[in-house]
């Protein structure tokens, strides 16, 4: 339980984040601000997922309160805006009963569907950041902890805004959600500008206007090679860490920082350079909970993840660094990513074991003893170099495409009757997908794929939703499909994380 005093019982709070913005819908993820739109969930749906999610060996179910639904219009909750707090508290209800916790979490600058990052210095940005989150902090009032994070996409650095000011930002914010919610727990966030770098830091764009459009077609003018949207770098990180840590205590003493080992979403410290001395020194302050956004699963293209020995990896380096309260693990597809999220949630508990036998136990546990070599046989779908790619092994076409035929092989003899987890979709919906999924990369793996062919059908089987909605301001859905056709197509795919 979340005690006033420091507790370090390590990874004792284990969160399973879902993220379901604008720009991350699929078949297997969450539609929750689209009304008359597919893959909308009810509140029965969250509960089976919460069911799963416990079974896993979490101990929190965490959103983000997206940029969708925080802009103007949601003051009037009606609409989207209402129904979306309603199932959000039912689903908290759910968690509750089931002896979990609920967390959102919120980037105060970034408003509404376009993704505007509005200035704290401008004064009417900064009263709108204000009643948004005091609005939905009284909503959701029965939420036990609320993260605010810098920004990704939001934060601010125009009109001179820095560090300091995301601090006292931060402060404001935490003063109005315990008014509204006094048993939250403020979970601080450091990923992204000012801490980290994100924004137009990226790339000088004259006279950003602080729109999302503005920002991306601002660096493709640029046209600077290796600019992307991460820039932070270890000085910069030293300066606002530093302030950082001398403002801490200012907060409530049972708070929480979310911070990993380098102010990187792959969970190393690849962006704002080694973070643990910072990691260390917060520690001995307040909580510290780790957060992973590419370990399990990156963005764009779905399928079945196999990233087990990293999230194993990851979490023995954070104990190693430091006494880590908690962790946080996210996938884009709740009903699909169950092999990876479930190695996180035991990895959490014990980061020890060895993730190839956990990868035999889960097959054994889903499927049967007699399918635990799918715990094996599953790596050869860690071949699509996308974010967080970090193979183990590398496979030629023809190693991969032997696994894949196994695989079928499994799948296509698996009786799902006796699983002894959860999952939700169904069991049999599950294997159902893992088999689309093998003869589809059997296919891209053998001879001469029709790759046209496949990427419509990846776009209709996960990525349809997007016919019926507004495409994101992230629009990369086409990509997604378009990169999914083509795995296999060449050596030299770009990782490139945009
Ligand atoms: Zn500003």
């Amino acid at each position: 339980m979340w005690k006033d005093k420091l507790c370090h019982k390590n990874f004792a709070y284990r969160s399973y984040y879902v993220n379901f913005s604008s720009h991350l819908l699929n078949t297997w993820n969450a539609n929750l601000l689209f009304p008359n739109s597919p893959n909308i969930w009810p509140s029965q749906d969250f509960s089976r997922l919460l069911d799963m999610v416990k079974a896993f060996g979490f101990t929190c179910f965490e959103y983000w309160l997206v940029p969708d639904l925080f802009e103007p219009e949601a003051l009037e909750n009606k609409g989207k805006f209402r129904a979306f707090a309603s199932t959000m508290q039912d689903v908290t209800n759910l968690a509750h009963k089931k002896g979990l916790q609920v967390k959102y979490a919120l980037a105060p600058n970034c408003i509404g569907h376009d993704w505007y990052f509005a200035c704290p210095g401008i004064s009417k940005d900064k009263e709108l950041i204000l009643k948004l989150w005091r609005h939905w902090a009284k909503l959701l009032n029965q939420t036990d902890i609320v993260g605010i994070f810098p920004g990704d996409p939001g934060g601010c650095n125009r009109n001179g805004c820095d560090h300091n000011t995301f601090i006292d930002l931060t402060l404001e914010l935490t003063d109005i959600t315990l008014q509204e919610n006094p048993r939250a727990i403020i979970d601080i966030g450091t990923w992204g500008t000012p801490f980290s770098g994100w924004g137009n830091d990226m790339c000088d764009v004259q006279d950003w206007d602080g729109s999302w459009e503005g920002l991306t077609n601002g660096v493709k003018e640029i046209n600077v090679a290796g600019c992307h949207i991460w820039n932070g770098t270890p000085d910069r990180a030293k300066v606002a860490m530093s302030d950082f840590i001398k403002r801490l205590p200012e907060f409530p003493k049972n708070a929480v920082v979310g911070i990993n080992l380098g102010f990187s979403p792959d969970a190393d410290a690849t962006v704002g350079g080694d973070a643990r001395e910072y990691v260390r020194e917060i520690a001995r302050l307040r909580r510290i909970s780790s957060w992973d956004y590419s370990v399990c699963e990156g963005e764009l293209v779905v399928y079945p993840h196999w990233r087990l020995p990293r999230i194993f990896s990851r979490r023995r380096e954070e104990l190693a660094a430091a006494p880590y309260y908690g962790t946080m693990s996210y996938t884009m597809s709740p009903k699909l990513s169950h092999l990876c999220m479930y190695a996180a949630g035991q990895a959490a508990i014990n980061p020890d074991r060895d993730p190839d036998e956990v990868s035999s136990e889960f097959f054994g546990l889903v499927f049967g003893d007699e399918h635990k070599q799918l715990g094996e046989l599953f790596e050869a779908f860690e071949v699509v170099k996308g974010w967080g790619y970090y193979p183990r092994r590398n496979w030629s076409n023809q190693q991969a495409h032997n696994a894949y035929l196994k695989i079928i092989e499994h799948l296509e003899a698996a009786d799902t009757t006796s699983c002894k987890l959860p999952l939700f979709p169904s069991p049999e919906q599950y294997r159902k997908d893992l088999l689309w999924f093998a003869r589809i990369f059997s296919e891209l793996s053998g001879q001469n794929p029709d790759r046209d062919r496949i990427e419509k059908q990846y776009w209709n089987k996960t990525l349809e939703i997007y016919d019926h909605i507004p495409m994101s301001a992230d629009q990369r859905a086409h990509e997604s499909a378009q990169r999914f056709a083509n795995i296999f197509a060449n050596s030299s795919e770009c990782a490139s994380w945009l």
